[in-house]
């Protein structure tokens, strides 16, 4: 299903052709023929989309458009909105009041669409991210989205020329507490390439040379630093034919009618608040993935994310004809801190010994816990000399310096015992699960040849 669009409009003709141009692109066409029925159907959860006409016999379309915005069950569903007479300030009314666009009575078909898909396309993916942050947040991984904070934004400007830029600024400056950049049209790309990337984009269709702002749509949407980048097109003249290629072209959002700084400011802001929810979605659903696979107590990887690492290291690694190193690490004696000092201390040393041991580690190397006092590391690329320095390395790292406890009970000295196995070799198993199973042998045979030593073992033999 492509989409269920609802129209309201009094005007039996318009509505018709309309119906007729919708139907045609496959959307379910229902209709309404006041505000009473458009926001009984929108309550109804069955519409994706509304096309309106604003003089409707009850209520004007910013009228309508305040309540369904005002109602948190509507408030998401885009809203188009046909008016006869969208002079600057009456689409600046309507804009307010929540209209997603405003277009003529009886816009141009191929334009109508093109709004259509862009409108339904936003509404798709930022419904999917609620719902993978709304899954993440119910197993408990990751604290809810918080409400934006309003940190400022980067709007970044590129007109036809930096003048134009500069003056576009300066129209926007008194109306947004944001940071606005003016960058030069003729290298606008490789000016670009400052830190953080700009939130949203200004981008003047020149038309002289329409293919310009399209080859920039399509540069920023596929380059990594910008592809989340919200982009706005600004025509001086409508021209539905190239308004219609920037919207497929990914534009956010376009307007037809020249720059002006109140209604710019106007949807930037909407662009940019856009913008912040989205991040804070993603970075709740990153958080979340983040944590599931985490050790909460020490930071390290847990014990499922590390076997799945190494499942395809070792993969990767016979892939490249690489060898690796698997060990299994284990605090000596450490249950004695626990019975002599308490939990707490048992606690401040696990996570002491993990920070130590990370700090030992190169940023391709892996280390998990897996178990109470029980690690696992992952060395890439080492052969067996390497794989023993780097064993060595850890376990002194623990040995050589005692580990403070908490509540001023003085320091402790700690050691470490680990097995060892390379991966990788001709003599060296393939399956993870067995490369784990001698790195724990040779743990074994550390911890009865006296703990606090690094023992190999190579081979099941
Ligand atoms: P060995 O040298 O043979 O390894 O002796 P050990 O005392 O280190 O080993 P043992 O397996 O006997 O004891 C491990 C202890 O680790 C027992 C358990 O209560 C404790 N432990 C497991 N998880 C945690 C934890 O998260 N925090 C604290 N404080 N202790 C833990
Ligand atoms: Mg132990
Ligand atoms: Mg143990």
């Amino acid at each position: 299903m492509a989409g269920r669009i609802l129209i309201a409009n009094d005007m039996v003709t318009h509505r018709i052709i309309l119906k007729a141009w919708l139907g045609a692109a496959a959307y379910a066409v229902s209709q309404a023929g006041t505000g009473a029925e458009i926001l009984s159907a929108a309550r109804s959860g069955e519409v994706d989309l509304i096309v309106m006409v604003d003089n409707l016999p009850d209520q004007s379309g910013t009228e309508i458009c305040r309540q369904l915005k005002a109602n948190a069950r509507t408030a998401a569903i885009p809203v188009i909105l046909l008016s006869d007479s969208h002079t600057p300030a009456r689409r600046l009314q309507a804009l307010k009041a929540g209209a997603d666009v405003v277009l003529d009575l009886l816009p141009d078909d191929a334009l109508l669409r093109a709004r259509i898909r862009n409108l339904m396309h936003r509404r798709a993916a930022e419904q999917e991210l609620v719902r993978d942050s709304m899954e993440s947040e119910s197993y408990g991984l990751a604290e809810p989205a918080q409400a934006e904070f309003a940190a400022c934004g980067l709007v970044t400007v590129i007109a036809s020329s930096l003048a134009q830029g500069l003056r576009w600024r300066n129209g926007l400056a008194a109306r947004l507490r944001d940071r606005i950049a003016v960058v030069d049209p003729d290298n606008a790309l490789e000016n670009l390439n400052g830190e953080p990337p700009p939130d949203v984009i200004v981008i003047a269709a020149d038309p002289a040379d329409p293919d310009r702002a399209m080859q920039l749509l399509c540069d920023l949407h596929s380059r990594s630093e910008t592809f989340r980048t919200a982009t706005v097109v600004v025509q001086p003249a409508p021209d539905p034919r190239q308004a219609v290629r920037a919207l497929d072209m990914g534009a956010s959002d376009l307007v037809d009618s020249g720059f002006d700084a109140a209604e710019m400011a106007l949807l930037l802001r909407r662009e940019l608040a856009r913008k912040a929810r989205n991040d804070t979605r993603r970075a709740a659903l990153q958080d979340g993935l983040r944590l599931a696979a985490t050790d909460p107590l020490t930071g390290l990887y847990n014990r499922r994310y590390a076997l799945t690492q190494l499942d395809r290291i070792t993969r990767n690694a016979l892939e490249n004809g690489e060898n690796f190193a698997v060990m299994v690490l284990d605090l000596d004696r450490f249950k004695r801190i626990n019975d002599q000092y308490g939990h707490a201390a048992g606690d401040a040393v696990l996570t002491e010994s993990a920070r130590r041991m990370n700090s030992c580690l190169r940023r391709d190397d892996f280390l998990a816990r897996i178990g109470g006092e029980e690690f696992l590391a992952v060395i890439r690329n080492c052969d067996l000399a390497a794989a023993e320095i780097a064993a060595e390395r850890l376990r002194r790292t623990i040995s050589e310096r005692p580990i403070d406890l908490p509540d001023a009970q003085g320091a402790e000295t700690m050691t470490l015992s680990i097995g060892l196995v390379v991966g990788g070799t001709q003599e060296a198993p393939q399956d993870p699960a067995m490369l784990v199973s001698l790195a724990d042998r040779g743990l074994y045979t550390a911890k009865a040849g006296g703990r606090n030593q690094v023992k190999l073992c190579q081979t099941a033999a």
